[in-house]
Order: C-alpha cells, then structure tokens, then sequence
C-alpha cells in the first residue's frame, strides 16, 4: 500500500491509501508462441538492486509489499513451458513491474522501450546505483525497441506502434511519460476487441476518467449539460498525476490523453497495472468457483461477459465518502 499523494493529485479526504495488484499477462499467439507483459514484484524482493531495496524499506514512503510467488513457478505449475515464452516485455524497467527474468531460460529475449538501456546501464552489481540487476540480462537477449522513423513502424490512436506478430494480434505502443520508454500492450483478445495493458500510463483510473469522449452521464442526462460548464469530475478526470515518479510530465499527460481515447472505445478493455477494483473483479468466483485469472479464465471473452462495464466506473467507490 502506499500514500496516494505520492502518485495522484489532488489529495482526496477518506482515500489516503493506494492499494493495488501488479498485473502480469500471458499472451498465448494462435501459432503457440507465449509473450508475459511484465513480471510483477519477484517474490524475493530483498533481492533487488539495493537502491531499490532501500526505497521499499524507506519508512517516509510507507510501502508494504507482499508477493507469494514468482511468475515462472506460477506458469510453471500449470503447465506453461518456460522455453515457449519468447519474450518478457517490460512496459518500464520499475521494481513492481521487471520480476525476476533470471528464473526463465536464456532463449527468453527481454525487451524494453526505447532509452531504457541507458537508464538501467550495466545494472547491478556493474553499477552500485542501478535500478535493476544486470542478472535480468546476463546471458540472453536484451532488445530495445526503436520506434523512429522506418517502414514498420505504425500509428494507432495517439502512440507509434510496433505489430509485434505481423499480424495484428499484439501491438506495442510507446507510451512515454511515466518512466523513460513506457510502453504498453495492445492484445487483439477476438475479432474485434482488444485488450489495452496499460502499465504505469496511470496509477489510479480517476486520471484519465471521465473525459469529454466517456462522460460520467451520459449526453443525454441533465446531469450531463451540467457538467459541461464545471467539467471536473464529469467530463475531466478526478486527478492529474503527481509529479513524484514520473520522469517527463508533459509527456505524461499527453500519453493519458491518448489513453483516454482507447479507454472510450467499446472495443477496448484497459487495464492498468495497479487496478484494485480491476482486481476485485476479477477474483469474484463464478457458480464453478472460477476466477478470471490464470490458470482459471482467460479475459479474451471480456466483451460478451461484461467485464468492462462492470469495472469502468468501479473506482468511484474510493469517493464514497466524499459523496455520503
Ligand atoms: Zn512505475
């Protein structure tokens, strides 16, 4: 858990906590190649590069980690290959976000946005001032991305884009701001519905909610020729992001415009890394006692099932006490 104003803006009475998962997914390619956009805390993360180790036990900030299991014991016992995952995408290089790629065989490339191999350096120990362990890359294939100007790169909504399959099922979108080289998945789950893995584009889903393309009422509603004159909090969103943890603002906030856009389309379900309400639902058990988490469910039925009308406005509980 940590203080929310050390991520969001303004600072809202009765919600001084932000509390959240850190999603990893498994991307499963009609030909059986596995991709994981990113890798969660590892679960040993006294082990981190010490820089990192001393944030996470520095009592101003107040964290509190907990993470039962690594990501490859968790595909592991579910009988996911290590060899089949081609590729760890990391949307940053943040300690919540990298786990621990040592742990899956060296034939597993590692791959980062662009500026990121200059922002982790050597890694630790090489560097005693890393923010990651150069054990993340020893021994196999760190690529960076680069999203200039060349034949393949593409133009989604806002954001360049990579087609990672040349197919159109998963792209790779450059989503600056947060940390140097964001980026974040775009998972084609049907034929035409998606799945947006939005990282760290936002820590909280009230700093791209509501906006003028998805209104909190709707344009038909009194409440909606209302909120045109005051905006804030109808058809602008709750927060901005704080400036702490985030490395270009402007940048930040343009990407959150671009999120924005997607998150207004019917046919994409976004998710943020560290969504609790996102979370909540998706570990309600259904009458077979499943969940929509691996190894139960897989999200790729997420639009007939509801799932993203049922989480859109869910994060507006943590105002409830504003509104009693
Ligand atoms: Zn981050």
């Amino acid at each position: 858990m940590l203080l929310i104003q050390q991520f969001v803006q303004p600072k809202v009475c009765g919600y001084p906590r932000l509390k959240g998962p850190s999603f990893c997914f498994l991307i499963t390619h009609t030909s059986g190649q596995k991709l994981l956009f990113d890798l969660s805390v590892r679960q040993d993360f006294e082990n981190l590069a010490p820089t990192v180790v001393d944030a996470i036990r520095n009592p101003l900030h107040d964290w509190h980690l907990s993470t039962s299991r690594d990501v490859s014991e968790v595909l592991s016992d579910n009988e996911v290959r290590l060899p089949d995952v081609r590729a760890i995408i990391w949307s940053h290089f943040h300690f919540d976000h990298v786990g621990n790629p040592a742990l899956f065989p060296a034939g597993t490339k590692l791959i980062v946005g662009p500026g990121s191999r200059a922002a982790i350096g050597n890694g630790y120990p090489n560097e005693p001032d890393a923010p990651v362990l150069a054990s993340d890359w020893e021994g196999r294939e760190l690529v960076e991305l680069d999203f200039g100007d060349n034949g393949d790169i593409l133009q989604i909504g806002q954001f360049k884009a990579l087609d990672w399959f040349g197919d159109g099922s998963f792209f790779i979108l450059h989503t600056p701001g947060h940390a140097v080289g964001h980026l974040c998945g775009l998972a084609r789950v049907e034929e035409d519905s998606y799945v947006l893995m939005a990282g760290d584009c936002a820590h909280h889903p009230g700093e791209f909610r509501p906006s003028s393309l998805a209104p909190l009422y709707s344009p038909s509603s009194t409440n909606y020729q209302s909120s045109q004159t005051s905006g804030y909090g109808q058809t602008a969103p709750f927060f901005q992001p704080a400036k702490n943890y985030t490395h270009d603002y402007n940048e930040c906030l343009a990407t959150l415009e671009g999120i924005a856009q997607f998150d207004a389309e019917d046919n994409v379900f976004l998710l943020l890394a560290h969504d609790n309400h996102a979370l909540s639902l998706f570990e309600e058990k259904d009458d077979l006692g499943m969940r929509w988490l691996f190894p139960e469910k897989s999200i790729d039925r997420w639009r007939k099932e509801g799932l993203k009308q049922a989480v859109h406005w869910k994060f507006l509980a943590d105002f409830g006490r504003l509104v009693d």
